[in-house]
């Protein structure tokens, strides 16, 4: 069986592992982007490289945050969560005579594949919700990348017209309000003394603090308000919850099901399941494994 290397890049750290999706994960690695710099993050991967060296892999599947323009394989605009991570091929982090090649594609789009493989759908679509908010969507187990590549991008959706400034550079983004940044940054207006929290530290903050509690359960209202309308644009036969803020529990899926089932049509609701992910953290380094074996 080959095995292949599969890479999650995330705000604050990379995800890593070798495997297959039959075979399931032979080894499972993070390491922490300590400083948001180009030449950091190459050293990052040398770093997994390193790591790896002793697992014999076939090529290297990555998943990366920002909008991928199809036609130059570069990362076009602002990439709101990693800055300086843009107009560049993400197959440019690794060193020039690296003798694998490297696949990649955005990294809500991966963990949707790969959650998409575990489920028996025809129509599936991912959403993370983390320092950022992404969203792919996959039709008949394939990646669906809209005319340029730019399809999905759930977290830039408008949530409030003429809203909270989002890292995009547009104003009332779904990922201003419920994305873990989104909720600091509103914290911060507010000034707020939580606005610092980690994500458990936000969980347990909104049972006692009303302003906590109300920017937190205002998130989780928009996420719901979107994947409602997801739902009836789409058709989705199976929409999964992943990324670090659903592991913890930052939003309550039993709720958010609930929720969005009260608020679709009962054709949309028939063949509908709203699940966690269940690779977990790992599902963006699976969907980068589950790339390379299907080129
Ligand atoms: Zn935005």
């Amino acid at each position: 069986m080959k095995q292949y290397l599969g890479i999650d890049m995330g705000a604050s750290s990379f995800k890593y592992g070798v495997g297959s999706s039959k075979g399931g994960l032979l080894h499972f690695g993070t390491v922490r982007i300590r400083e948001k710099s180009l030449e950091h993050v190459k050293q990052n991967i040398l770093d997994i490289l390193e790591d790896v060296k002793e697992y014999p892999y076939q090529g290297v599947g990555l998943g990366t945050p920002g909008t991928i323009d199809r036609k130059t394989g570069k990362i076009l605009g602002v990439n709101p969560n990693l800055q300086f991570f843009t107009d560049i091929s993400p197959a440019e982090l690794f060193p020039k005579d690296f003798p694998h090649t490297v696949l990649y594609d955005n990294d809500a789009n991966l963990m949707a594949l790969a959650e998409s493989c575990l489920e028996p759908c025809r129509v599936c679509y991912g959403v993370t919700v983390g320092s950022g908010i992404g969203g792919g969507l996959i039709i008949e187990k394939n990646i669906f990348h809209g005319a340029s590549g730019f399809a999905s991008e759930l977290g830039h959706t408008i949530a409030v017209l003429g809203g909270e400034q989002c890292n995009c550079g547009l104003q009332g983004c779904l990922e201003a309000y419920a994305s873990v940044d989104g909720i600091r940054r509103q914290l911060q207006k507010a000034k707020s003394p939580f606005a610092g929290l980690d994500v458990p530290g936000m969980i347990s903050r909104s049972k006692s603090d009303p302003l906590v509690k109300r920017v937190v359960a205002d998130g989780e209202t928009y996420l719901i308000r979107a994947l409602s309308n997801v739902t009836t644009i789409l058709n989705p036969d199976l929409i999964v919850l992943g990324g670090g803020a659903m592991d913890l529990g930052l939003y309550d899926i039993n709720k958010i099901r609930k929720e969005v089932f009260s608020r679709i049509s009962l054709a949309h609701r028939k063949d509908l399941k709203i699940k966690i992910a269940r690779f977990g953290n790992r599902a963006g380094v699976m969907g980068g494994i589950i790339l390379c074996e299907r080129a």
